[in-house]
């Protein structure tokens, strides 16, 4: 695994952007051996890829919810990479679910179109897709799951974005280690260790509560070591174009590791910092402001709503916070401090004031 294969020779060029969506993969499904496994609860279909024919079957799934797409995007950078090393195909057997929820995409929403979230409805399986999953699982019965999915820019780790975070989630409310447990924690610690040059402090470990209403934790129970992975924000890289190829190297860490079979090792998923909610994506510090007609000086937080605008994500700045944020931090901080002061109404758009910024 080092050095990483030429990312930019297998990334998959069909696929950009945020907004990805069954009718994106369509074009490229032909090229796999792809099977329809179902449908949503608007009649989308749900499309499955398999790869390989080895014994040690792993089963991905990716935008459970809808508007999470980087990990898709990377898988099928995976598939591309996997058509030109086949030395792998006799050792593993891949399932993969790119498209869970394809109401969801289409309308870049994370819930479905019953605006139900697939990953709170394990036990309920009150949802097409979360059906479709469950009985691709029972009848799969994979050695390995990894769950997938895209986290908000406002985590960060070290200070820095978390640009991959990793979970082994629990398997019951003690957060104790079983033998399940361990062997998905040890893909984590793979992949920290293997991305630690390249992404070196920008990874980050979720929080393990249990809720057994989620997937991860449903199917860690259940006895399959399963990983969560998610893609979030690279310094400028809204589109999330360079955190995809990380997340692709993720992968190939991960499958490396299953692989390889070594012994697995706690320590190193321990040694992962816990990522937090630290970001706004501007950060507005020493500011004077109005807020309900009182004068005050703090900081303003904004952050980007997405919105799906002609088939394109677009940014739209907006107030999150006001007030003291010194421990928050911004994936921008433009120049205004209290020797220049801004004045605004809070009430006034995020977007005025930044074009007050000239920013
Ligand atoms: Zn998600």
């Amino acid at each position: 695994m080092n050095p990483f294969p030429s990312y930019n020779s297998f990334a998959e060029s069909a696929l950009s952007g945020r907004y990805i969506t069954n009718r994106h993969i369509e074009s490229l499904l032909p090229s796999y051996n792809t099977t329809e496994v179902g449908k949503s609860e608007q009649q989308h279909p749900i499309y499955r890829i398999d790869w390989g024919t080895g014994h040690i079957k792993l089963l991905m799934w990716s935008q459970m919810h809808g508007n999470e797409s980087t990990t898709t995007k990377a898988l099928f950078d995976l598939l591309r990479y996997l058509s030109t090393h086949s030395a792998w195909s006799s050792k593993i057997q891949l399932r993969i679910l790119p498209i869970l929820n394809p109401d969801g995409a289409q309308l870049y929403t994370r819930v479905n179109a019953n605006g139900i979230d697939l990953n709170r409805d394990a036990i309920d399986l009150s949802q097409a897709e979360s059906r479709v999953l469950r009985s691709e699982f029972d009848d799969f019965s994979p050695d390995y799951a990894f769950n997938l999915h895209d986290q908000r820019s406002l985590f960060g780790v070290n200070g820095r974005p978390a640009t991959v975070s990793l979970l082994a989630p629990s398997y019951d409310k003690s957060c104790r280690f079983n033998k399940t447990r361990t062997k998905a924690a040890a893909l984590a610690s793979a992949i920290h260790h293997h991305l630690q040059p390249f992404l070196r402090n920008q990874m980050g470990r979720f929080d393990d509560d249990f809720n057994p209403n989620c997937v991860g934790d449903a199917f860690q129970s259940a006895g399959v070591p399963t990983l969560l992975i998610e893609a979030g924000h690279y310094q400028e890289d809204y589109n999330r174009e360079k955190t995809r190829e990380y997340i692709f190297y993720a992968y190939l860490a991960a499958i490396e590791e299953i692989v390889s079979a070594k012994p697995n090792d706690l320590k190193g998923y321990h040694a992962i910092p816990e990522n937090e909610k630290i970001f706004f994506d501007i950060l507005l510090k020493n500011v004077k402001y109005y807020e309900n007609s009182v004068e005050k000086v703090g900081d303003i937080g904004i952050n980007y709503q997405e919105k799906l605008s002609t088939d394109k994500v677009v940014f739209k700045p907006v107030f999150a916070a006001a007030g003291d944020l010194k421990k928050w931090r911004g994936h921008k901080v433009p120049f205004c401090d209290n020797l220049m002061p801004i004045n605004f109404q809070i009430e006034e758009s995020a977007q005025k004031v930044l074009n007050m910024l000239k920013f």
